[in-house]
C-alpha cells in the first residue's frame, strides 16, 4: 500500500450501528493508519424513506465513542463531519447520462417483486443476492438512449454476456463472478428519482479517489457489478478488502434489527470499546 492510501467508511443511516459495522469500520481505520493514509466518512443517505437524522447522528456518536476517527470532511464545530450522498446528486446524474449515452443502461418498469416472481427466487433481504433479471425481458439496445432525464422509472445496467469478472480481494485472494449467472441486469437508478446503491458508490468512491474499499463480504457480488460500472465509465477501480461478517449466537448474520448488539445497547449495558474489541465475538471469523 502506498502513502496515497485513501479509505472510507460509508454507513447508511437506516438504523443504529451494530458490532459488525464497528468491526468493519475499525478494520478500515486500521488499514488506513497502517498505510499512513487518510480515512473519509461518507453518509449513504440517499433513501429518504429509510434514512433518519437520528440514525445519522447516532452513527457518528457511536463510532466516536468506539474510538473510530477520520481525517477529512466538512467542518462540524472543529471536527470532521460526513460527506453526504444526498448532497451530491448532480455527480450521480452526470454518470447516469454517460452510461445511458453509451447504451449500458435502459429504463425498466419491472419491480424487484416482478423479477422475484418471474424467477421464483426465494425472498431475500440481501441486496447483493438479487434474483437474476430474465434476459427475455431486455429491451433492444437503443431503448432509452434519447431520454433526457431518468424520469419516474427504474434503470438497469445491461450485464454482459459470457463474461467472468475477476478481482484480487486483499483478504480473500482471487474472486470470480460470472455475469448472467451470479447476477443479472442490476439497478443503477430508481423510479423514486435517486441513484441506486451500485451507481452511487462507484461514482463517490471514484470522485473521492478512494484507493481501497473495506466493507463486509456480503457485498462481494456488488463488487463484481461495480467493476462493470467502473469499466463502463472509464474509471480506475480501487482495491477491495472484504471483511468477514459477524454472526449472532444462532449463526445469523448481524443486522440492524438485532437491537441487543447495537453499539448503543452494548454501551448502555456497561461494555467499553476495549472490552468489546477484546471479546471473542469480535474476533470470531477474523483469520490471520
Ligand atoms: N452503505 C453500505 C452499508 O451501510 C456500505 C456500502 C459500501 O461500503 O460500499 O451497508
Amino acid at each position: 500500500m502506498s502513502v496515497n492510501y485513501r479509505g472510507r467508511i460509508a454507513p447508511s443511516p437506516t438504523g443504529y450501528l451494530h458490532l459488525g459495522h464497528a468491526r468493519t469500520f475499525w478494520i478500515a481505520m486500521e488499514r488506513a493508519r497502517e498505510a499512513g493514509g487518510r480515512l473519509i466518512y461518507r453518509e449513504e443517505d440517499l433513501d429518504p424513506q429509510r434514512c433518519k437524522t437520528e440514525f445519522a447522528e447516532g452513527a457518528i456518536d457511536d463510532l466516536r465513542w468506539f474510538g473510530c476517527d477520520w481525517d477529512e470532511g466538512p467542518d462540524i464545530g472543529g471536527a470532521y463531519g460526513p460527506y453526504r450522498q444526498s448532497e451530491r446528486y448532480s455527480l450521480f446524474l452526470d454518470s447516469w447520462e454517460r452510461l445511458k449515452n453509451a447504451g449500458h443502461i435502459y429504463p425498466c418498469d419491472k419491480s424487484r417483486k416482478d423479477v422475484a416472481c418471474a424467477t421464483q427466487a426465494p425472498h431475500t433481504e440481501d441486496e447483493a443476492s438479487e434474483p437474476i433479471y430474465p434476459e427475455s425481458w431486455r429491451p433492444p439496445l437503443s431503448h432509452g438512449k434519447t431520454a433526457e432525464r431518468p424520469g419516474a422509472t427504474n434503470w438497469r445496467f445491461r450485464a454482459p454476456e459470457e463474461r467472468v469478472i475477476e478481482f484480487d480481494d486483499m483478504r480473500l485472494g482471487p474472486c470470480a463472478f460470472e455475469s448472467l449467472r451470479d447476477f443479472g441486469d442490476f439497478l443503477v437508478w430508481r423510479k423514486d428519482g435517486l441513484p441506486a446503491y451500485e451507481l452511487a458508490v462507484v461514482v463517490d468512491d471514484a470522485a473521492m479517489q478512494i484507493s481501497e474499499v473495506v466493507r463486509g463480504e456480503d457485498l462481494l457480488i456488488s463488487t463484481a457489478r461495480q467493476l462493470l460500472i467502473y469499466e463502463a465509465l472509464g474509471l480506475k477501480p480501487p482495491e477491495f478488502y472484504h471483511t468477514p461478517l459477524l454472526c449472532d449466537t444462532s449463526g445469523q448474520r448481524l443486522a440492524k434489527r438485532n437491537r441487543s448488539l447495537t453499539l448503543r445497547e452494548l454501551r448502555a449495558a456497561g461494555h467499553t470499546p476495549k472490552s468489546l474489541r477484546q471479546s471473542q465475538d469480535w474476533w470470531s471469523g477474523i483469520e490471520d
